[in-house]
């Protein structure tokens, strides 16, 4: 079966712009933009023209030369809006007007202040001046998820008589679960005379952790476009996390039967550059580009990893544009993995040798979060009393570590050898065969 192609509709430059701390001046936009282009996202939301000046000489800037993508500008459902971001896009190769009007009760009763009927006159309107402009117009009901269904489904039928070609159905409060949000997508596609000839949307907010849920639950039911944003900033706590996204029907084209054309080594540099732009860092545990997110520390798991990268990585730090995964030395980790960083530093150590480390570095890693390099220098000096081996030429730490972890292909079996002089014989007792089979299994008794 051919996947179903999902438009991406980044709107990384406005939702995502919107919250705290997230502001970006016009060539900090453009910057992105540009990113967002080499990204391969489909539509990327410029801005809000009528909100400030800064607003619309991005939208007009991004509109001038980001050429593949659409460029859409929003619009509040009324004519200055409408014509203000008309203006805006005078230049875009594919332009796209985002009209929205909120049609809950209760953003109409309080917010808008008018009658259901009266919100149902100023959405047809919008929309047709709208598609007076430009041929390509989407439709949003603010606060679709709380309006009421009967009520919904005549909105929609409306805005696609008046000649909308994408309905995007906004949670815009983060309140949906994902079952229920499906539903309603499907309620939407059968019920809605003419809806076959529009794109349906989800536009998730994320404020109970549930906004990439949601998203991919309206895909299953027949949205064909998803609203997202690099590192899912937005309004409150965000909107669904495009990397998510589009790294779940990567990984899971069983579940998930679709098709991106986002390239998705460009996602970790697009999140790097946003946090760089922004000032504004990501959570270290974020799934697919935190700092954590290919990082193992665990004793079990980095001798997992180390022998085979598919045994606790369901995708590459590679195929998202991590330069390579991060085995921590803490104190959690296993002999292997010292060893490999003792080899990696030039130091090759005979089994009980290494043990002698291991405790120390134990005892060690107990006192210190993390222990880096020059601890481990440290302690090789200690357990040789003073004297240091010279370091031989090996491949440097980051490559060494990328081709054991990262590329699942090229995998060092045996690292190279460096023969210790011979005042370095070990002094302990005889090897073992047991003691040797017990150090064996108390590297998995860490990080069960
Ligand atoms: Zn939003």
């Amino acid at each position: 079966m051919e996947p179903a192609r999902i438009t991406i509709f980044d709107t990384t430059l406005r939702d995502g712009e919107q919250s705290p701390g997230c502001s970006m001046n016009v060539p900090e936009k453009l910057r992105m933009a540009h990113q967002l282009d080499r990204l391969g996202v489909d539509v990327i939301e410029a801005g809000f023209p009528i909100a400030s000046e800064g607003d619309f000489a991005a939208v007009q800037a991004i509109a001038a030369v980001i050429r593949r993508p659409i460029i859409a500008g929003l619009a509040r459902a009324c004519r200055p809006d409408i014509e203000r971001a008309w203006q805006a896009l005078q230049d875009a190769s594919r332009p796209r007007i985002h009209v929205f009007l909120a049609t809950s009760d209760i953003h109409l009763k309080y917010k808008l202040r008018i009658s259901r009927q009266q919100c149902l006159e100023q959405a047809r309107d919008a929309v047709r001046l709208a598609k007076s402009l430009c041929q390509d117009v989407e439709f949003s009901p603010e606060d679709a998820t709380r309006t009421d269904l009967e009520f919904l489904l005549q909105i929609v039928q409306a805005v696609v008589e008046a000649g909308a070609t994408t309905v995007n159905i906004p949670d815009t409060v983060g309140y949906s679960m994902p079952a229920e949000f499906g539903e309603l997508i499907q309620t939407i596609r059968q019920r809605v005379p003419g809806i076959e000839r529009v794109t349906i949307s989800a536009h998730c907010h994320n404020d109970l952790g549930l906004a990439v849920a949601n998203s991919l639950s309206a895909v299953a039911a027949g949205a064909r476009q998803v609203e997202c944003t690099i590192n899912g900033i937005g309004e409150r706590a965000g909107n669904a996390s495009l990397e998510e996204i589009v790294m779940a029907a990567r990984v899971r084209p069983d579940r998930y039967v679709y098709k991106t054309e986002v390239v998705s080594e460009q996602l970790f540099p697009a999140s790097q550059m946003l946090s760089e732009i922004t000032g504004v860092p990501v959570q270290p545990n974020k799934a697919i580009i935190g700092r954590n997110a290919f990082a193992h520390e665990a004793g079990i798991h980095q001798d997992g990893m180390l022998k085979n990268p598919l045994t606790y990585e369901i995708m590459t730090p590679r195929s998202v544009g991590v330069p390579d995964s991060t085995l921590v030395l803490g104190k959690h980790s296993g002999r292997h993995a010292l060893n490999l960083r003792c080899e990696q530093l030039g130091f090759q150590f005979e089994r009980r040798e290494l043990d002698e480390i291991y405790r120390k570095f134990v005892v060690l890693a107990d006192k210190i979060k993390h222990v880096e390099d020059h601890h481990l220098m440290e302690l090789i000096r200690e357990t040789h009393g003073g004297r240091r081996i010279p370091p031989a030429p090996v491949a440097d730490l980051p490559l060494a570590i990328a081709a054991a972890a990262g590329s699942g292909r090229d995998y060092p079996q045996k690292p190279l050898s460096f023969p210790l002089p011979a005042e370095f014989s070990p002094s302990g007792l005889p090897l073992n065969p047991m003691a040797e089979h017990h150090s064996e299994q108390e590297d998995y008794l860490w990080g069960v």
